[in-house]
Formats: C-alpha cells, structure tokens, sequence
C-alpha cells in the first residue's frame, strides 16, 4: 500500500489529520503558504498583551482535543475560561443586557417582552418544517421561537460564531445539531432535555455545555505544537495548479522563486475552498462550487486599557450586537476576564470583530476612519474614558465559509468529487463545521476516510 500523503495548508485541520496519519505509519508531507503554522489561528505578544487574532478560544466538544494536547505534551498548557465567562451581554438600547441562562432569570428579564416570552412558550407545539437544507436560520427561529428571539439572541449568536447573516445561512448545515432537535424530536425544548441524555451516554458534549478552552500563551499554542511532532513541512510555499495523472495528482508550486512540483496518490487539500478553486482544470463542477462558497472579510480589532479607565464591572465574556441596534462592530469579547496571562495586572484587553457578512461593505471605505468610529462606539457602551495603551488590527478578507442556503449542494458535489477522484481528498473549515472543535472532529473523520480508501 502506497503510504505517501500530500497535505494542502497547515491550518488546525491538515496538521491535526497530518499528525494522526504519522502516527499510523503513513509519510506525510505539509505544503503552507504562510511561514509558520495555524491559518487562522494566529496568536501574538507585544508589550505585555496577548493577543489572539483568529479564534479566543474553542469549544471541548469532542475528547479528541485534550486527548491530542496530551500526547503532544502541551495539556499542562492548556486552560479553561474563567467562570465570569459564563455570563454574556447582549446590547439593547444602548445597554448591556445579559443573556438569561435560567428559566429565572428568562421570566425576569428586560431583554425580552412579555409578549416574546409567552410566544416562547408555544415552542413545543409548533409542528416540524420541510427541508432545513433550503431553510434559512432566520426563517427556523421566527417559526420556532419568534421575531424578537430571532433579533435579540440568534442574530448576534450567529453573528459570533459564524460573522455570519442568519437570512442568508441554511439551518440545517451551518447549525445541524439545533436543527437536528428538530427532526428527531419535534421541538427545541424537548430536543435539549432528550438530546442532553444521549450525549451523556457518548460522552460528545452540547456546544452550550462543552468547556471554553484555550493554552496559557494563546490558541495558536496548538498548531505550533502539532506541527513540532511532524518532520516536513514546507513553508512560504506558492501553490501554482493541481493537475490529475492517470494514477494520482500532481501539485505545481514555486519557493523563493524556484519552480517545484510532487506527484502524489494520496492528497488531502485543506486550502480554503476559493484557493483551491483556483488550482483544479481538472473538474469545472468543482471548480464552481468551491468558487460559489462566500467568505465575507472580518477586521478583529484587538484594544487594551489602562483598568483605572474602565468605569464598570468586567464580569463576562463580552457582548454581541443585534443588528437592530446599528453599530459599527459586531460586538467584544472581554479578553482578559476569560483567561489568565492576556495582559498585565492593571490593564485589561478586548477583542471587537466588525463587518461580516452582516456589513462586507464597511471596508470599502477608509479603514482609519473606521476603527476611529468603532473606538468611539466601543467606549461608550463599554464605559471607557481614556484612551487605548494598545490598538492592533488584523483585516481577514476572507474569514469565514457561509453555510448558506443551498449548501448541501455543495457537500454532495464534494462526496461526488471524491468518489470519482480517488485519492483526493477535501478537507477544511467549509465541510462539516468551522468551529476549532468541528475541524479537530472533521479531521479525525478524514483521517479514518484516508486510511480505509488507500
Ligand atoms: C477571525 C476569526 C475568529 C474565529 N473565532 C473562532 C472562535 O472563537 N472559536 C472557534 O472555534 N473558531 C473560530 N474561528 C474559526 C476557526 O478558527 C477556523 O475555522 C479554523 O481554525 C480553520 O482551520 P482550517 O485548518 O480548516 O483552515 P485555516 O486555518 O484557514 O488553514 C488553512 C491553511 O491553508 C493555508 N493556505 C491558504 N492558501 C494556501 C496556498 N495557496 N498554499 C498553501 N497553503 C495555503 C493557510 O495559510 C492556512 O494555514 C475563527 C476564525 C476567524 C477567521
């Protein structure tokens, strides 16, 4: 059995199935643009700040992530949130209002109307939908749970996870398991309390219920250390075209000038879609649909500030914002209340995330005038007078894959792709979740997938 494998990005999803490949005995080479480890999990440190520009954090749902931090040997590294972290504030009126947690606290609440709280209520009775795959989330919400649970919790909880538009992302692939509660049991409410019991059983954790995560010197720790565990990979590498050969497929690329090219029987590709749309002549379907896979660009505005500024209690994870409330950023997380180790003792850091596919266009114009309107808006809401000690941006142009409406079209064409291209495999945030959590599953599929078709 041929037991070579070419990967395609060393982001957490090529080095995690990378590192399970080498372990099965297989020789596996890494091709990255960048010249070090992570993609989009990019952590720096500059005076006495860390700050994390891609993900804060991950979700424990899956046992695969501590168990790889063990034998990698960063476990000790790792570190949970903070219990402050478990309340979020969601902004109404100009107000942080915090999400209710408790059936209590949901009765007690000002950031629902009464009249939102008794539509609640009929949930359970409300019959099931056709097919969520052409179902958007808004469209799921208004008809589960209503109007403004739809603008006041799920708009800016899909804002967070995905930056996404919930008009636009299907229900059923870019939130399978709430979608799921559903299908198989008929409603949301019941499908938690049912749902909770069966995941006990294998031990798989509910997003809402899984650990908030992260390594004491920020997210990129994990990446760096799996890829410490693999000999080759080769960095600042120019991917140039992907060619098929009757056995097998040959990757052209150039570094430092010079041309390159390897012949491979086995290669995983975890690029993003719209790059490697741009390396296959081979296959025009598939060209098109990894092309027709929207990314909207995100600017992660990270600030630190002096504690003695900050004229309120920093006790949460941060606040989102509805679009009903028309902000020029999404909304912040309260860096250094959640983990240990983001910033000196009397300063305190936060990361803000604007644009999306909620508002792609504010970065059309002048980005200067931007983070100055952002600013302002932040300290307001946030109760700040002085001004930031630091202010670091990075703009992603293209963040992150919208599961729209349609998308199971996609994902079949990928299957499709796969079975008529053997030996090439797709991989990456765009297929089966792109939460930290979601790739470290997803790669340990494709792992199985890889050594059960070779
Ligand atoms: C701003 C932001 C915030 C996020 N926040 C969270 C969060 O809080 N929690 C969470 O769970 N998830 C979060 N995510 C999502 C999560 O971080 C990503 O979905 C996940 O890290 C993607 O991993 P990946 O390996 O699939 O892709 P990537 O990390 O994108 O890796 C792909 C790799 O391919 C490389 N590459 C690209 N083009 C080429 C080329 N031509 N040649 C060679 N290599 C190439 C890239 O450099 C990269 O290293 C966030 C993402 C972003 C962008």
């Amino acid at each position: 059995m041929n037991k070579d494998v070419l990967v395609l990005g060393a982001g957490i999803s090529g080095l995690a199935t990378a590192y399970w490949l080498k372990k099965e005995g297989f020789n596996v080479k890494i091709l990255e643009r960048n010249d070090e480890p992570g993609g989009a999990m990019e952590t720096i440190n500059e005076n006495g700040f860390l700050i994390d520009f891609g993900p804060n954090s991950g979700l424990e749902t899956t046992p695969l992530i501590a168990q790889l931090a063990e034998e990698i040997g960063i476990k000790d590294q790792m570190i949970y949130a903070n219990e402050a972290a478990n309340i979020r504030y969601i902004l109404k009126n100009n107000q942080l209002m915090p999400l209710p947690t408790s059936p209590q606290a949901f009765l007690k609440t000002n950031l629902f109307s009464a009249k939102a709280k008794l539509r609640l209520m009929a949930e359970p009775f409300i019959g099931k939908s056709n097919d969520g795959y052409y179902q958007s989330m808004s469209e799921f919400v208004v008809r589960r749970l209503g109007q403004e649970f739809l603008d006041y919790a799920i708009d800016p909880f899909v804002s967070g996870v995905f930056a996404g538009d919930p008009s636009k992302l299907s229900v059923k692939s870019a939130f399978p398991k709430l979608y799921r509660l559903e299908e198989i049991y008929g409603g949301l409410i019941k499908g938690t309390i049912k749902g909770a019991r069966e995941r006990k059983k294998n031990k798989e954790k509910s997003k809402q219920s899984a650990k908030m995560f992260s390594f004491i010197n920020g997210m990129q720790t994990f990446p760096k250390a799996i890829s410490n565990q693999l000999s080759d990979i080769e960095y600042n590498t120019q991917l140039k075209k992907i060619e098929k050969l009757s056995k097998g497929f040959k990757v052209y690329y150039s570094k430092n000038g010079e041309e390159k090219s390897i012949e491979t029987e086995i290669l995983l590709s975890t690029i993003p879609a719209y790059v490697l749309s741009s390396l296959i002549n081979f296959d025009d379907n598939l060209k098109s649909h990894l092309n027709d896979i929207y990314y909207p660009p995100v600017m992660v505005l990270y600030l630190g500030f002096d504690k003695k500024d900050i004229n309120r209690e920093l006790d949460g994870f941060g606040y989102l914002i509805p679009s009903k409330e028309k902000k020029s950023y999404l909304g912040a997380i309260w860096s250094s209340t959640i983990f240990p180790n983001r910033a000196e003792q009397d300063k305190a850091s936060f990361t803000l995330f604007i644009g999306g596919a909620r508002s792609p266009h504010l970065f059309e114009s002048d980005k200067d005038k931007l983070i100055d309107k952002v600013l302002n808006e932040f300290k307001q809401v946030t109760s700040i007078s002085g001004d930031p000690v630091i202010m670091r941006h990075k703009l992603w142009n293209k963040a992150i894959p919208q599961y729209n409406i349609g998308y199971i079209e996609h994902e079949r064409y990928f299957e499709q792709f796969e079975k008529e291209h053997k030996g090439f495999f797709l991989s990456g945030n765009y297929r089966g979740g792109i939460s930290v959590g979601d790739c470290v599953k997803n790669s340990k599929i494709t792992f199985n997938r890889i050594v059960n078709n070779v």
